[in-house]
C-alpha cells in the first residue's frame, strides 16, 4: 500500500509541477524495531512531527516495524530506507567494518542525533532461579531475533563469558512482540532485549506473570566496558517495573537516528527541524524521551560523522560552531 501511495503521490507531484528536489526528497522511511520496543515509538513520533509539515516541505514520513538495528543498517546500505534507529555499538561496527560488519566498512553512514540510553536487559520468571546472567546456563533463553542489535549484544556477552548457544537448553530467536507471552506461558525461563525504558515488552512480562529483571555480573560489565569504545555501565532504576524493586545493573549503548550521505541534505534538515522545532512535544511522546537534552543528543556516543542536513540545523540554532 505504501508503494502505491508513493507512486500516486509522485505522479501527482509531477502533474502539478513540483520541483525536482521536492520530488526526489518526498519520502522518508525510518526503520525502527518491534512494536513492543521503543524504536517503534521513536519512528512514529519523528514521523508524526515531520508529517505535520508535509504541505510545506513535500516530505512524507513513515516508520514501519522492522527487525532492529542490523536490519535497519542493512536497509540503509541497500538504499531501501532513508533513515533508521540503531544501537551505537552497531553504528561503530558498520562505520568501521568491525564485529558483525567485519570487512564491510560503510563510510556513508551519518548520524542525525543520538537519543536515549539503551540497556541490555534480561527478564526471568520468578520460578526459574535466575538472579544474574551466569544463572542462564542450562536454561531456556530467548537470545534475540536475527537482525536485532539485541542479538549482536547477546553474542558479545556469550563470547565474553566463554559460552555458546549450546550452553542453553533452548536458545530461541523470537521477536520482541512474542517474548513476554512466551515467558509467561512458561515456554522460556528468560528473555533479553536491549532497549530504552520503560519498554512495552517488559511491562507486559511484569504484569502478566511473576517475573523480574536480572543483572549482568559485575566482572562481565567491567570487561565489556574496558574492551570496547561504545559500551557503558548502565542501570535500570528499581521500581521501573512491577517485581523489580531494586536497581538492575548491565551494559548500555545509545539509541541513535542515522542516515547516509546519499540521502538529500534537505530531507535530513527537515526531519531534524521537525523534531527540534517541536522538542517539548517530542519529549512527551514517550517516557524514554522525557529528559532528553539537545546538547547531549548531538554529542554523545557518536562514531560516524553528523549528517550535513543535521549540521545545518544545529548551526542555525547555535548548537554547533
Ligand atoms: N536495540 C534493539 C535492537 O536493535 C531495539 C530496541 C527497540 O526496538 O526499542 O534490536
Amino acid at each position: 500500500m505504501g508503494n502505491l501511495f508513493q507512486a500516486s503521490f509522485l505522479m501527482l507531484s509531477a502533474a502539478i509541477g513540483v520541483t525536482a528536489t521536492a520530488q526526489s526528497g518526498s519520502f522518508v522511511t525510518i526503520g525502527t524495531g518491534g512494536q513492543t520496543g521503543v524504536y517503534y515509538a521513536v519512528g512514529q513520533s519523528v514521523c508524526k512531527l515531520v508529517n505535520r509539515d508535509t504541505a510545506k516541505t513535500g516530505i512524507k514520513c513513515n516508520a514501519p516495524s522492522t527487525g532492529g538495528s542490523i536490519d535497519n543498517l542493512n536497509a540503509l546500505a541497500a538504499g531501501e530506507r532513508q533513515m533508521g534507529v540503531i544501537q551505537s555499538d552497531t553504528e561503530y561496527d558498520f562505520y568501521n567494518g568491525k564485529g558483525h560488519f567485519e570487512g564491510k566498512a560503510n563510510k556513508k553512514l551519518r548520524v542525525v542525533f543520538g537519543i536515549y540510553p539503551e540497556t541490555f536487559t534480561i527478564a526471568a520468571r520468578d520460578d526459574s532461579g535466575i538472579e544474574n546472567f551466569s544463572d542462564l546456563k542450562g536454561k531456556r533463553v530467548n537470545i534475540g531475533n536475527p537482525g536485532s542489535g539485541t542479538r549482536v549484544m547477546f553474542e558479545v556477552l556469550l563470547k565474553a563469558k566463554g559460552w555458546t548457544k549450546d550452553d542453553f537448553t533452548v536458545a530461541s530467536e523470537l521477536k520482541p512482540a512474542e517474548m513476554a507471552s512466551n515467558l509467561c506461558d512458561n515456554n522460556l525461563d528468560a528473555i533479553a532485549f536491549t532497549g530504552g525504558h520503560p519498554a512495552g515488552l517488559f511491562k507486559e512480562a511484569a504484569t502478566s506473570c511473576k517475573s523480574h529483571l536480572v543483572s549482568v555480573d559485575p566482572e562481565l560489565i567491567q570487561k565489556l566496558v574496558a574492551d570496547t569504545p561504545y559500551y557503558a555501565a548502565a542501570t535500570v532504576p528499581g521500581g521501573m517495573y512491577q517485581g523489580t524493586p531494586d536497581d538492575v545493573h548491565s551494559v548500555g549503548v545509545i539509541a541513535t537516528l542515522v542516515t547516509t550521505s546519499d540521502v538529500p541534505e534537505a530531507q535530513v534538515y527537515e526531519v531534524t527541524k521537525a523534531v527540534f522545532d517541536n522538542f517539548d512535544r517530542f519529549k512527551k511522546l514517550h517516557p524514554a524521551f522525557a529528559n532528553l537534552k539537545p546538547q547531549h543528543m548531538i554529542r554523545d556516543g557518536m562514531s560516524a560523522p553528523l549528517a550535513a542536513g543535521a549540521v545545518k540545523y544545529y548551526k542555525e540554532k547555535g548548537w554547533l560552531k
